[in-house]
């Protein structure tokens, strides 16, 4: 078994927090160790709950979209949430669910090593950049260690509403270029003094 299969065999026997009681499948994760870009959503809607993927549907399609307009696919990054079962109705995360979550989240991120995290929507973000305000700070990215971080506007709130939707276009292209700026994992092993970012 991988790290990241024991992670998610860990995650499916999870009772940490009430939406145990209520999901059909738990949603780890998915994508390969090594991925340079981590995308790091909410939580499972219904289409994730059923199939046990994250970003199965509307979201994910116009993600797939946004991943292809810089030339990527979905099996070359890793996506995950910031929780891994679906809440009741959609309903926003609730701090102890977020809080039962987070080392699932860190051990994920340790694994698949990454070298940017892009958020998605205002929790995810909220973990990285807190206080900060979505409308403010999208697209600009922030280097903390030596990953950088991203954040946007989630793509289910991005889909329907045309001022998101071209904020979201705009701030994925900066993903190349971050790319390109990022420190590379043989170095982030042993780089004790991390880097000025310098673009933006
Ligand atoms: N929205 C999310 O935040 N995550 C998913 O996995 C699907 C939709």
């Amino acid at each position: 078994m991988t790290e990241l299969e024991q992670l998610a065999a860990e995650i499916a026997q999870c009772r940490k927090c009430a939406l145990a009681r209520g999901r059909t499948k738990t949603v780890p994760g998915q994508g390969p160790v090594g991925a340079k870009v981590m995308f790091i959503g909410e939580a499972p809607g219904f289409h994730e709950d059923r199939q046990g993927l994250p970003f199965v549907g509307a979201a994910g399609q116009f993600l797939e979209e946004l991943l292809a307009s810089i030339g990527m696919s979905r099996e070359q990054v890793y996506i995950c949430n910031v929780i891994k079962c679906r809440p009741p109705n959609n309903r926003d995360p609730l701090p102890e669910e977020i809080e039962a979550c987070r080392p699932y989240l860190d051990r994920q991120i340790e694994i698949v090593r990454p070298r940017v995290i892009v958020t998605l929507g205002r929790f995810s973000m909220a973990r990285y950049f807190p206080n900060a305000s979505i409308s403010q700070i999208h697209g600009r990215p922030k280097r903390i260690g030596d990953i950088l971080y991203l954040p946007l506007f989630h793509p289910a709130a991005a889909l329907h509403q045309p001022r998101f939707r071209s904020a979201i276009e705009q701030d994925f292209q900066k993903i190349p270029e971050l790319l390109k700026q990022a420190v590379p994992v043989e170095e982030q092993r042993a780089n004790e003094h991390p880097q000025q970012l310098s673009l933006f």
